[in-house]
């Protein structure tokens, strides 16, 4: 529906949620974590300058900061950024260990001055020719924009099959979906920025609470390039940690199976015990049943540890949040982004 795109809405009705006259340029703030990938930003952030200078000059933003949240790399990225944040327009956080990806972007939101912000990952995946049609999105009314991919053809079996089994369970029963395929590639309008900030949690799961806000939202189909550098930060394990990171903080679902489950065994065990007294009491039957017993206990007691390791990953996370330990660390800021924001 857009000009040049084709976009297929999520939502059809993009009338602005809000007053603002979205006809006067924004300024628009790119954040960009990035955890030791030096080789990629040599490339990127060229790219994205010249992108973000052509996205004025055509009148769409009226100014730009491009802002690299440095998640405690060891591989000269520091070197590189001081150097880069000495233009105009760059600037960098240098925080002061690797946080996560989650907490990087954290740290990005808080700092970004613009009155929209895009994020984008570091490894040149995200291509920044996508810029204007997010732009063109959030000026006809897009509170938030998201890349969605439009395949997962690039991925093998085991991770196309997690993801969709892990969004499932996500979305079972939720009264907000998080849609799958979509990442961290997405431009936002200030209000959604300063409600993100102003959730007091601290297990950040970005794709959970980009969400949970609400607004108006609308999807752009993209297709992500191949990394450019090195390999991806989420490995297997890394993914499945961050899996659980977002069931613990956006269902209960797993509790009450739990509750479910105990009722379900438990009420067949009563009827089968009712059974057995009746036969000694009535015919003097003893039931033998070592077998019975031994298989009983083993499948019982799996089952409770089951129950208490979720009990355990909630508790986990309560924990988590009530030592309220800030998000993350900053070792040194660099560089001059935006003027002061406009009110
Ligand atoms: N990243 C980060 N901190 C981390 C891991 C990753 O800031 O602890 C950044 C990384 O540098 C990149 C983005 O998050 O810019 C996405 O990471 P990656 O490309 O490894 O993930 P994938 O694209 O495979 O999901
Ligand atoms: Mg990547």
């Amino acid at each position: 529906p857009f000009d040049g795109g084709a976009a297929t809405a999520l939502s059809p009705d993009l009338a602005p949620s809000d007053p603002t006259d979205r006809r006067t340029a924004p300024s628009l703030s790119c954040i960009i974590p990035s955890f030791n990938e030096a080789a990629s930003l040599v490339d990127l952030l060229p790219r994205l300058r010249t992108t973000l200078d052509a996205c004025r000059a055509d009148g769409a933003i009226q100014a730009w900061e491009i802002l690299v949240i440095d998640d405690g790399s060891s591989d000269g990225s520091g070197e590189l950024l001081r150097r880069w944040s000495r233009q105009p327009g760059l600037r960098a956080l240098r925080l002061s260990r690797n946080f996560g990806k989650e907490a990087a972007l954290s740290a990005g939101l808080g700092a970004a001055q613009g009155e929209v912000v895009l994020m984008m990952d570091a490894d040149l995946q995200h291509d920044p020719a996508l810029i204007p049609s997010f732009l063109t999105a959030w000026r006809r009314g897009a509170d938030m924009v998201y890349a969605v991919r439009e395949s997962r053809d690039d991925e093998g079996p085991l991770k196309r099959w997690g993801s969709r089994g892990f969004y499932s369970l996500l979305n079972r029963g939720a009264r907000f979906e998080v849609p799958a395929d979509a990442g961290d590639f997405r431009l936002m309008d200030r209000r959604v920025v300063d409600t993100l900030l102003a959730l007091p949690e601290r297990n950040r799961f970005m794709k959970g609470l980009y969400a949970w806000v609400g607004f108006t939202t609308y999807a752009l189909p993209y297709t992500p390039a191949p990394r450019a550098h090195g390999r991806s930060k989420f490995r297997p394990l890394r993914l499945a940690q961050l899996a659980l990171d977002g069931l613990t903080a956006f269902t209960n679902w797993p509790l009450r199976a739990v509750s479910a489950c105990g009722i379900l065994l438990a009420l067949p065990a009563l009827l089968y015990g009712g059974y057995l007294t009746a036969m000694y009491l009535l015919y003097g039957h003893n039931v033998s049943g070592w077998t019975t017993i031994v298989v009983g206990l083993m499948l019982f007691s799996g089952l409770q540890l089951v129950s208490l390791g979720i009990l355990g990953e909630y508790i986990g996370r309560i924990f988590e949040e009530v030592k309220g330990r800030p998000l993350f660390v900053v070792r040194e800021q660099l560089g001059q982004g935006l003027p002061e924001r406009r009110a």
